[in-house]
């Protein structure tokens, strides 16, 4: 079943460059975006209440300074913030900025989404996938907590939709070896199962293990559990392998932009990064670019 074994197969890769439509698709893909404002949007709702405890159903949206309820053509993703310049109508308090820049990067990744996958399944699935680090993303650097009412469904979303995933996130050596133990059958067939379940086992221990040997050498809290069910997410999602580099992504960004603060900002060595920012932002990188990284790995690097 399986001709070459664990090697990814190009026809599995995204299309880079993230302009390379298929013909006739063009309509969409400049309607597609809307869509990530409206989900950006929601996503606010999301950010703002649920580290609040608050419903992301009711009230309505309202005014954080003076409650005043927002009137539906005030409430236009991104061209609201536009046309109010950035103020509420009532009591002209500012508006945060973040809200139309979490409307615009969710339009941005749902058009990349649609780019890379071409409307085939995966899109839907990675823009679900995207919405959710996003999410995630602002929360974690809003509060340094990452909730488990949307880690854990993320989980289970992630496998549940594993069938419509782009399967060369799951087609490794692990998963296949696996599934053609199993099923000699039809190994193919429980590919997209098997791949989205070890994505959270092992996805999750990459940082357990290390934040479990930390707390028991330094006697006190590195990681927080929120990180390890943030990584078993993202393998739902995207596989052990691209949860790896989701990792070894985000420590480096966290380095990167740590030792900044250090150095420039004044900012001890001590102080805390809310680390589910930056695996956020690995993530992403692992989604678009983690696929085509391995392969030249493999291509270049170990068959030389
Ligand atoms: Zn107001």
């Amino acid at each position: 079943m399986f001709h070459s074994s664990f090697l990814i197969q190009s026809k599995d890769l995204v299309n880079l460059p993230l302009l390379a439509y298929s013909t006739g698709m063009l309509p969409l893909a400049l309607f597609y975006p809307l869509f990530g404002l409206a989900a950006g949007s929601f996503l606010n709702v999301c950010i703002h209440r649920i580290p609040r405890k608050e419903s992301i159903v009711l009230p309505g949206s309202h005014c954080p300074n003076c409650g005043t309820g927002i009137r539906p053509y005030d409430n236009v993703p991104l061209f609201s913030y536009l046309w109010l310049r950035g103020k509420c109508r009532s009591c002209k308090a500012a508006i945060s900025a973040r809200y139309p820049l979490v409307e615009l990067m969710t339009a941005l990744g749902f058009y990349a989404c649609a780019a890379a996958w071409d409307f085939s399944p995966p899109t839907f699935v990675n823009s679900l996938f995207i919405s959710i680090v996003i999410a995630l993303v602002c929360i974690d650097y809003d509060h340094q907590i990452l909730p488990d009412v949307i880690t854990l469904p993320g989980v289970l979303a992630g496998i549940l939709l594993s069938p419509f995933q782009s399967q060369s996130f799951f087609r490794d050596a692990l998963s296949v070896r696996l599934v053609s133990a199993l099923i000699p059958a039809n190994p193919e067939s429980a590919l997209p199962c098997a791949g989205s379940i070890l994505g959270p086992l092992l996805g999750g221990s990459f940082l357990y293990v290390p934040a479990l040997l930390y707390e028991v050498v330094r006697k006190k809290q590195g990681l927080g559990m929120g990180d390890v069910k943030m990584m078993a997410m993202v393998g739902a999602f995207i596989g052990w392998r691209m949860a790896f580099l989701t990792i070894f992504a985000g420590s480096l960004l966290g380095s990167v932009v740590g030792i900044f603060l250090v150095l420039f900002r004044g900012r001890s060595f001590q102080s805390k990064l809310a680390f589910g920012t930056f695996l956020g932002g690995g993530a992403m990188l692992a989604l678009f670019f983690g696929l085509p990284a391995l392969r030249w790995y493999i291509d270049v690097q170990l068959t030389k």
